[in-house]
């Protein structure tokens, strides 16, 4: 059920509204502008109707205040008020919102327009899920792979956790290509996804396709131990998957060579610094003979 919050002054407004919607949605309210922002931050209502005549902070300013963070800016707010004049209206579509519905409303219009919005917000937000999505293997892309290192990269600088990147390349996958056709190629990196997501939940850390044959794994807070056993067991299942590289020169089976970096960042911006620490770290893999992991851990 989605949920909907009412911001709005009027007792009996918010009572009469969330008895139209209550059997359809998941309804909660707030009477003042200060308290609803507060329930949207913590309750991330799927759509929010809110009046614009409110005592200390009126709807646009709950509005603007709504806009400025990126945790509310994309829930959609319909105005809903006595506020008839036009001006009013275009101001309320110019503030950012989706909707304007003048009072007195008919209940009828109130519910399609919400259905409306709502069906268009979970639409926009399943497009923007996909585009971070590797479609090929499936796990998160390099578009994914950037938003989520921005996310974390500032929340690992606020709270001083450990910031872990490991970069892993497939070894001589043009062999792969060139000894099984293209498609096989395909499948392969699809299989080495699967491995790594297998081995890496996602309350673990993040796994995207970096590149072509590469994947960049993010593993917040883990210490360097726990890198090396998750690594530990990367290796065995990459081993036990015995995909055939017959000319890879290394193994009959696909190896990876693969690079890693952790560290305290003291500002987001070092994210990028440990990122390009592990692509080092894999050079080195690939320098002293492939199918071997690399790490680099410094304390700041
Ligand atoms: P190295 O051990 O040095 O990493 O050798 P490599 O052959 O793995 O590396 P190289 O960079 O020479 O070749 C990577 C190949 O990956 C070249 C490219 O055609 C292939 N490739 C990139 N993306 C895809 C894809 O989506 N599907 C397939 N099948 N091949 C791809
Ligand atoms: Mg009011
Ligand atoms: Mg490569
Ligand atoms: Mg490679």
């Amino acid at each position: 059920m989605y949920k909907i919050l009412i911001i709005d002054d009027s007792a009996l407004a918010v009572k009469v509204l969330a008895d139209i919607l209550k059997d359809t949605y998941e309804v909660i309210s707030a009477e003042s502008g200060r308290e609803g922002i507060e329930l949207a931050r913590k309750q991330l209502p799927s759509l929010i109707l809110l009046d614009i005549e409110m005592p200390e902070m009126n709807g646009f300013e709950v509005l603007h205040v709504l806009k400025e963070s990126k945790e509310t800016e994309q829930i959609p707010v319909i105005f809903l008020t006595g506020l008839i004049d036009s001006v009013y209206e275009e101001k309320g579509f110019l503030y950012g919102a989706v909707d304007y519905i003048a009072k007195p409303y008919n209940s009828n219009v109130v519910k399609v327009r919400v259905k409306t919005h709502i069906n268009l917000s979970e639409y926009r937000k399943q497009i923007e899920k996909q585009l971070d999505i590797d479609t090929l293997t499936n796990v998160y892309n390099r578009r994914g792979l950037e938003k989520y290192v921005r996310g974390i990269a500032a929340q690992a600088v606020e709270e001083q956790f450990i910031f872990n990147c490991i970069i892993f390349d497939i070894d001589y996958f043009k062999k792969i290509n060139d000894t099984y056709g293209h498609l096989e190629g395909d499948h392969v990196l699809q299989r080495v996804a699967a491995v790594l997501k297998g081995c890496i939940p996602p309350e673990t850390g993040y796994v995207a396709r970096y590149g072509g044959e590469e994947f960049a794994v993010i593993l917040p807070k883990l210490t360097p131990e726990e890198i090396r056993s998750i690594m530990t067991t990367v290796y065995k299942k990459i081993r036990e998957a015995a995909i055939p590289n017959e000319h890879s020169g290394i193994s009959e089976y696909l190896t990876v060579s693969a690079g890693g970096a952790g560290r305290i960042l003291q500002n987001p911006q070092e994210a990028t610094e440990v990122v390009k620490l592990a692509d080092e770290m894999l050079y080195k893999s690939k320098e002293s003979g492939r199918d071997r992991f690399t790490w680099a851990y410094s304390e700041s």
